[in-house]
């Protein structure tokens, strides 16, 4: 299929690239397995590790490719097609290694983001909380001064990644209570097997792969050597790349929608009924073209947003449109694959029941609908 070709040379290259990646060393088969039997992607993290992914966005300095918005955003969209639980998998280590670079002392860096250089070790994001998700500076996890470490105490909630081997989790905690909301909190770099904290895995409809878990905290303790940053600067640094983080998901969801219409289309044109290939009935080659035009929007949506960013624009509310437009795709072009292929779509080997599952974790994880709906409004004077 041919469209409007916005990449360089270079960009073309790299697509390719992580495209042949996916395809050759990563595959369908596999990110279908891990999701059926609710594994982590130990496999293909490590893989991507040996092909120098892993650390794309870290700095050259520090041994990574220093890669930018746009280049990571094609990475994503070749990593989302087969599902975007793999995404998630990459990007909660990605991204939360990025608050190590920006504000992690020498120590710091060498403790802990040198495993993940080497490929030995991983990260998690822990800001959400039962009480508070899209209102994540409410969280009430209590790091209390004791000494030379915080004894810390609460439940946090949705924490992606964090129980796989050897995974350091960057959590969102309250050191100053009666501070305003979001100057009370800071972040603590807690290993996944410290004492006094327990971690369990929830039954939930997506992210099966890479699982998702509560956190159970009590009088954990940990050296105040492992706070990143000053106390109080927790909200600014956690959400320091959130537009990064967006737009990444976002062309996550592009490359598994993109997938979901050309599963569809392919059904549609081996599966026969009244005689005559299904492609053939009216009503199904529009909908196969609102699924088409659909994707294209979200694409151009998404990279927009990463082309503003690497020109150093502020791009938050083309972030917050390519987040919301891109995740909405995902969830009406896999519904839409599922009636395309009837039955057969709800087996676990069509795959489009679990891009559908993924499409209702996208317009929720990493910002709701509503609240992306929220800041592009504030953008627009309302
Ligand atoms: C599978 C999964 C993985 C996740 N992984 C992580 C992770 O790794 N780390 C982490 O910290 N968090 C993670 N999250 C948490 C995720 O970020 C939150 O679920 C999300 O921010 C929404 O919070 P909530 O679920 O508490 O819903 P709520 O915030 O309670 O929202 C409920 C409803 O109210 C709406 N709403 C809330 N506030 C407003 C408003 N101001 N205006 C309009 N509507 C509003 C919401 O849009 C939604 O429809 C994950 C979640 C899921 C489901």
């Amino acid at each position: 299929m041919s469209f409007w070709n916005f990449l360089t040379e270079e960009q073309q290259q790299w697509k390719d690239t992580c495209h042949r990646v996916m395809d050759k060393e990563i595959t369908r088969e596999y990110i279908r397995e891990c999701d059926m039997n609710r594994e982590y992607y130990y496999e293909g993290f490590d893989k991507l590790h040996e092909q120098g992914m892993m650390t794309m966005l870290i700095p050259e300095e520090l041994g990574g490719m220093g890669a930018d918005a746009m280049s990571y955003a094609i990475f994503n969209e070749a990593m989302g097609k087969y599902g975007v639980d793999f995404v998630a998998t990459l990007g909660v280590s990605q991204f939360t290694a990025q608050n190590l670079v920006k504000y992690g002392t020498p120590e710091q860096q060498e403790k802990f983001l040198r495993p993940f250089i080497d490929g030995t070790g991983r990260f998690a994001v822990s800001i959400s909380e039962p009480h508070a998700g899209s209102d994540a500076a409410a969280a009430t996890t209590r790091a209390v001064k004791e000494g030379d470490h915080y004894s810390v105490t609460g439940l946090k909630q949705w924490c992606s990644g964090s129980s796989a081997k050897n995974c350091i989790i960057c959590m969102l905690v309250r050191t100053d209570p009666d501070a305003p909301k979001r100057e009370g909190l800071s972040i603590l770099i807690i290993p996944n097997d410290t004492p006094n904290m327990e971690l369990r895995k929830l039954k939930t409809l997506a992210r099966r792969g890479t699982g998702t878990n509560q956190i159970f905290l009590d009088g954990a303790k940990i050296p105040v050597e492992n706070r990143l940053g000053k106390e109080g600067q927790g909200w600014k640094i956690i959400t320091g790349h959130l537009e990064l983080e967006r737009v990444a998901v976002a062309a996550g969801y592009v490359g598994c929608a993109q997938q979901a219409v050309d599963d569809a289309l392919a059904y549609a044109h081996q599966r026969e009924a009244f005689g005559q290939p299904i492609f053939k009935f009216q009503t199904l080659r529009h909908m196969l073209a609102d699924m088409q035009t659909e994707v294209d929007a979200a694409r151009l949506l998404t990279y927009r947003a990463a082309a503003m960013m690497n020109a150093g624009q502020n791009a938050l509310r083309e972030v917050s449109m390519a987040k919301l437009h891109a995740s909405e795709t995902l969830q009406k072009v896999s519904r839409q694959g599922i009636q395309i292929m009837g039955g057969h779509g709800m087996l676990p080997e069509a795959d489009m029941e679990r891009y559908f599952r993924e499409g209702m974790q996208a317009t929720i994880g990493g910002g709701t609908s509503e609240i992306q709906r929220t800041l592009i409004a504030q953008t627009m004077r309302l």
